[in-house]
């Protein structure tokens, strides 16, 4: 690992924690079992896993057990929180509202709805990367029957006001859906008290493994509907059929209970992390923050700059440091970052931009040294640029 670049994309994945994996690591072998077998100790230590982190994962997001259906991701989730619903209330509306900074697997979904004859109503987000409030009740209509807005983004961070859209869409009798993916373990998420009906969680960006998630289905006050997208032995009350994969889920669980136990610090720290960074960084001219500067995820640092060609800067950082990075220069053949172009600076399509995701294994030095090294390749590519432009 030692000649590895600094992993700061925490956004795209997360390394296991090795008190996941320890958990998890009985479930592949003796405890192999599967969940639905009833006649025999297999089954059943099997069972008892599988309900055990489906008593954490409802816990943590106040939930019931039985409202929590495992999925492959978030990706699984979403789709069969959209389509499911999609589907299912066909007969009351054909209107889906979302937002344009949405991951592609609310997006495509919603494409994929659209070419089925469903009406969708993107909504824009401001400067900041937030939804306007009075616009969302502007297109709530008699016939909507799914509002999905991410709890936090990926590629900015930032965490749009679920409280606020999960009581005009109760008020409405419209269904909220959210996509949690990066939320989970990182901010506190109550299906309760934030009104939510579906709520899609994925373990990997959380230090769990990858290929599990789940998708909360709101049983009571109101009981939501779903049709299934995959049919088969009726698993997880009918809504997602195919035996369970044990130990995925017995990491998921695991990976929540930690990351709960010790979010309050952990934000701290990263928060800390983050503004060292940027402090450092901010002494670079012609740099920015994407996204609002406060309502983000405590990890999450994204940057444009002016003047850099940006695939030549994600080559340059590539060997030292592991980070999202591209242009929104088409010229060089990267292809805009839609949720940077959803923010709405024109000026800014033509800047290098970063994505900068710290996470539970960073450290003060590492930053330091990405630091050291971010404005050293800045200042070379731009004293090399004036004779390339
Ligand atoms: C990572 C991510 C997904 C996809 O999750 P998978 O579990 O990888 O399918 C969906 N939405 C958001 C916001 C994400 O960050």
């Amino acid at each position: 690992m030692s000649s590895h670049p600094i992993y700061l994309d925490c956004h795209a994945t997360t390394p296991i924690d090795e008190r996941v994996l320890n958990a998890m690591i009985p479930y592949f072998t003796e405890k192999f079992g599967n969940a639905a077998s009833i006649s025999h100790i297999y089954g059943w230590e099997s069972e008892a896993a599988v309900k055990q982190s489906r008593d954490i994962l409802a816990t943590a997001i106040n939930a019931n057990p039985e409202e929590i259906i495992f999925t492959s991701g978030a990706t699984e989730a979403n789709n069969l929180a959209i389509k499911g619903v999609a589907e299912a209330y066909f007969a009351k509306g054909q209107h889906i509202v979302t937002v344009a900074t949405e991951h592609k697997a609310i997006l495509e979904p919603c494409e994929y709805l659209k070419s089925m004859g469903f009406e969708i109503m993107v909504l824009p987000v401001n400067q900041d990367g937030l939804i306007d409030l009075e616009q969302l009740e502007k297109a709530l209509r008699h016939d909507t029957i799914l509002v999905s807005v991410m709890a936090a983004n990926n590629e900015i961070g930032v965490l749009q006001p679920l409280d606020k859209i999960g009581k005009m869409c109760r008020q409405k009798g419209i269904i909220f859906h959210t996509d949690a993916a990066q939320a989970i373990g990182k901010i506190p998420l109550d299906v309760e008290a934030l009104n939510i009906d579906l709520m899609s969680l994925t373990a990997h960006k959380v230090y769990g493994p990858k290929g599990i998630g789940t998708l909360y289905v709101r049983r009571r006050n109101p009981r939501i509907k779903l049709a299934a997208q995959q049919h088969g032995g009726g698993h997880e009350r009918g809504m997602r059929s195919g035996t369970l994969y044990t130990p995925q889920i017995v990491g998921f669980g695991k990976a929540v209970e930690i990351a709960l136990a010790e979010q309050e610090p952990e934000n701290q720290r990263l928060t800390e992390l983050r503004e060292r960074l940027w402090k450092q960084l901010s002494t670079v001219e012609d740099i920015y923050i994407n996204g609002h500067p406060q309502k983000r995820l405590a990890g999450n640092l994204n940057i444009s700059l002016e003047g850099v060609d940006g695939a030549a800067l994600s080559l340059a950082l590539q060997p030292m440091v592991a980070v999202s990075s591209g242009s929104a220069c088409s010229s060089n053949n990267v292809a805009p970052s839609y949720v940077l172009t959803a923010l709405g600076h024109p000026e800014k399509l033509a800047y290098a931009s970063v994505r900068f995701g710290i996470g539970r294994f960073n450290t003060v030095e590492e930053i330091d040294k990405v630091a050291e090294h971010f404005i050293t390749t800045v200042k070379s590519l731009r004293s090399a640029s004036v004779v390339i432009l």
